[in-house]
């Protein structure tokens, strides 16, 4: 099926009073626009189950595509999807899937669920489900191919719907239009979502094609850069164009790569400089050498990982003196220093990296608390140290120590070659 046009559909009695701006259509549109999909109607009914189904039905008769907003939460007058399905012959069905999110999601914020949130799980039987990572309510597309209809259910709330329409609606409705798409992924490390958000303000508001748009998890953020043209090239061209824009901003010194990971960062780094690297970890317990070790050919590059758990490990493989860890303990600037030096001298490698914290849940003190991370780092031309204080439980400061050790690895060859 290729869609010819769409109309947009937004349910809400206070928009039609006045109450908020309808911001939700504006963005749809403007989305519509970047995939070569025209719009020929948009409007707005109340909560009203009479005056929606008028409005569903009468829209389905003008148009391949229906996108709706709003009235997907919990409450009593919360009535698309049962409209919609009503107006599409379909029966309401619970998605257990979704149901799971929405209970994860209200336990990892300890809150209780009350029984009305798994209205929101009840989704039309056969329809393509979209993950809202942003809120509670999932979204949807009922799917109609024999008439040639697709009706797309939003949440209302715009942080919601943006976030659900660029991570799984484009790449949706991308399938049933002609035009061409390129994306682009900056990868971004030492620099919060805020911060980066902050300094790509215009950028990210003002550009429509490409949109720019960040994702942001395990301490990383990645841009995702995405242009439509008619041809691969056109797209490819105007993503370039908006990727060196990004290069020559204050963010452009936090980017590692693009379209890679960090692990594949540093293989590909020392690679092509024809360095080696080798770890000594002590709370992230091999994990920075998983990492490496994910990447295809980082034999070339990584032939020694030690864990180093216990003291006597320390000294036995990696040389730290004893005298070190009585003074000034195993998670200390002066051990992670040792660590990092001699696990270079025992591999024989450019580069030695060392990790040694307090992941928790235990352990921690008023002095070294949860959290306190010292990375090593030791090349020919230095010995360093770098203090961390990561907040989270257990497997996010493991994650986060190891990828900042990766990040210091990258700085460190920068540094030497
Ligand atoms: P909820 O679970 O929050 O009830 P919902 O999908 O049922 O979500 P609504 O109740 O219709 O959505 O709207 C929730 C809020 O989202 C509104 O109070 C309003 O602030 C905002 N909102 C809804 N529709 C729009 C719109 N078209 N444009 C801008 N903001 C909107």
């Amino acid at each position: 099926m290729k869609i010819k046009s769409a109309e947009i559909l937004c349910v809400g009695t206070e928009i039609l009073i006045g109450d908020i701006v309808n911001t939700n259509a504006a963005f749809i549109s403007q989305r519509l626009a970047q995939l070569g999909i025209n719009q020929y109607y948009q409007a707005v009914v109340g909560d009203n189950p009479a005056r929606l189904k008028d409005a569903v039905s009468a829209a389905l008769k003008r148009t391949d595509l229906l996108i709706m907003s709003g009235g997907l939460g919990p409450t009593y007058d919360d009535l698309t999807k049962e409209t919609v399905a009503e107006c599409m012959g379909r029966k309401l069905i619970l998605d257990q899937r979704s149901l799971d999110r929405i209970k994860n999601r209200f336990a990892f914020r300890e809150q209780c669920m009350t029984p009305n949130n798994e209205k929101q799980a009840y989704i039309p039987q056969g329809s393509t489900i979209f993950d809202n990572d942003a809120g509670t309510a999932p979204g949807c597309a009922v799917e109609d191919f024999e008439n040639g209809k697709i009706v797309i259910m939003l949440p209302g709330p715009p942080f919601e719907l943006k976030k659900m329409f660029d991570q799984s609606v484009m790449p949706y409705l991308k399938r049933f239009t002609d035009r061409r798409f390129h994306s682009v992924n900056i990868n971004i490390f030492g620099m919060g979502e805020s911060a980066v958000e902050n300094e790509l303000k215009e950028l990210m508001q003002g550009s429509l094609n490409p949109t720019v748009a960040p994702y942001c998890g395990d301490g990383e953020v990645r841009l995702r850069v995405t242009a439509s043209g008619e041809s691969n090239e056109e797209c490819r061209r105007l993503c370039d164009n908006t990727v060196e824009i990004i290069k020559k901003s204050r963010v452009g010194g936090y980017i590692y790569g693009i379209d890679m990971t960090l692990a594949e960062a540093v293989v590909s780094g020392y690679l092509s400089a024809g360095k080696t690297l080798a770890t000594a970890e002590s709370c992230t317990g091999g994990l920075i050498a998983k990492r490496i070790t994910d990447v295809p050919g980082s034999s070339e590059v990584f032939g020694y990982g030690a864990v180093t758990y216990a003291n006597e490990a320390k000294i036995k493989l990696l040389g730290v003196k004893k005298q070190t860890l009585e003074r000034f303990g195993a998670v200390s600037d002066e051990t992670a220093r040792e660590m990092a030096q001699g696990v270079r001298s025992l591999s024989g490698s450019d580069v030695g990296i060392s990790v040694t914290g307090i992941a928790g849940p235990g352990g921690g003190s008023a002095e070294k608390p949860v959290g306190l991370v010292y990375l090593g780092v030791s090349s020919g031309k230095q010995t360093r140290a770098v203090r961390l204080l990561l907040s989270g439980d257990r497997d996010r400061v493991r994650i986060l120590a190891s990828g900042s050790a990766l990040s210091e690895a990258l700085k460190e060859l920068k540094a030497i070659i």
